[in-house]
């Protein structure tokens, strides 16, 4: 990956007004943010800059106003608990762009931290206009993006400011993109990429890439019926996506050649209700009776793919092996995380892991911060995984 701007190249900005878009699309219920993790993500950066006497200028986005002002999408609703996160105090301006935010600035001491209404309060910030992004650039000197997670959008607060300001990644930012080059940029060998989840449908790009860059690929999840089907075996009333049959052996052929090895479920625990507890029992791959669904995959599985696990030196992980929200069709997800967690705190592996509901099952399986790297980013982390470039990151390292 070519070389970024950190916060280590911004020392002398005491008094300068820098531009820092963040992540505070946070899950809010009954008016109340009820998960602060991401604000907590951004705090280092905000906090680094206000050390060294910058005017800290917030940007981002809240929800899908679609560019007209929403009530309920105001970031003054988060502001409070930026505050409580920073335990700092922090003042709100009630527009992004204009006179809003130039009288808030002309009240800003040296290390004051700013918010700015909802980027996506103008039609102009998802379409990048250049009248917008210039708007944005006027009330800045500097412009640092610490927000990953958007970073596959090229929105104006995203990718267009990063034309127009010396453009730097936030410490978020540098340790995600510093992972993610771990995981799949330069890894150590051998790399191993566990992917589950539901449907093999929404992953076709990623696992195309995958097979071309991993020495194993360990397919999981209702997903990986999709693969067993396509081999001719009978998987009952298990999720499976018979259409894709020919995608499912397109993949396996490009593994083929292109030297990964593709490691299927050889037993599976199956059941003939999708529900917590329900009645099951394990069978080899072959033997799936035709009124039952596979809904985890079975311990011999879970074996071989432990048994991947350690021949890794780097591991990337995602999408549940099974139905992890059911018990105890929560069993292998959780015991192959176990096992990476302690290769992985054993100094034997590099372990990444991101994307959707994979962060919910490492936090089921209590290893999530036993493992090198958890991406809280959903839609960018996928979008890495499927080898695209990412437009808010390919302006930061471009320069
Ligand atoms: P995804 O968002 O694609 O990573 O899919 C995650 C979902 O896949 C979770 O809600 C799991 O319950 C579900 N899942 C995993 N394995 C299975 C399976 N064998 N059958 C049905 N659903 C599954």
């Amino acid at each position: 990956m070519p070389a970024f701007k950190t916060l280590d190249d911004l020392t002398d900005i005491a008094g300068k007004r820098v531009l820092v878009r963040v992540d505070l699309n946070v899950p809010v219920t009954d008016g109340k943010v009820s998960d602060t993790t991401r604000i907590e993500r951004v705090a280092p950066t905000i906090h680094e800059l206000s050390e060294k006497g910058a005017k800290v200028i917030l940007l981002a986005h809240f929800g899908r106003p679609k560019g007209e002002p929403v009530p309920d999408q105001s970031l003054s609703l988060i502001a409070p608990a930026v505050e409580e996160v920073l335990d700092q105090s922090v003042a709100f301006a009630s527009d992004c762009i204009g006179a809003p935010v130039a009288d808030a600035i002309a009240k800003m001491e040296n290390g004051d931290i700013l918010l700015l209404e909802n980027t996506r309060f103008h039609k102009g910030e998802e379409k990048n206009t250049p009248e917008f992004t210039a708007e944005l650039a006027k009330n800045g000197d500097i412009y640092v993006n610490d927000a990953f997670s958007a970073a596959h959008r090229a929105h104006a607060s995203t990718e267009g400011l990063a034309h127009h300001l010396p453009a730097y990644a936030g410490r978020t930012m540098q340790a995600e993109l510093e992972a993610l080059e771990k995981g799949l940029g330069q890894p150590t060998r051998p790399v191993v990429a566990i992917v589950g989840g539901a449907k093999v449908s929404t992953k076709i790009d990623l696992l195309s890439n995958l097979v071309t860059k991993v020495d194993a690929l360990v397919i999981g999840g209702g997903m990986a019926n999709t693969f067993i089907a396509a081999q001719g075996i009978n998987v009952g009333k298990s999720l499976c996506e018979h259409d894709l049959a020919d995608t499912a052996r397109s993949i396996m052929e490009t593994a083929k050649k292109a030297g990964c090895s593709i490691v299927l479920p050889v037993d599976g625990v199956v059941a003939r209700e999708f529900k917590a507890n329900a009645e099951n029992e394990t069978v080899d791959i072959n033997a799936i009776p035709a009124d039952a669904m596979m809904l985890d995959v079975g311990p011999k599985s879970v074996e071989l793919i432990n048994g991947w696990i350690e021949k890794a030196a780097t591991l990337v992980w995602n999408g549940p092996l099974g139905a992890f929200e059911i018990a105890p069709f929560d069993k292998a997800t959780v015991s192959a995380a176990e096992h990476a967690a302690e290769q992985t705190k054993a100094g034997k592996l590099v372990s990444v892991a991101g994307g959707g509901d994979t962060v919910s099952a490492l936090n089921h399986a209590e290893v999530a911060d036993d493992f090198s790297y958890v991406s809280t980013a959903g839609g960018a982390f996928l979008e890495w995984m499927e080898g695209k470039e990412l437009p808010g990151v390919a302006v930061l390292t471009k320069g």
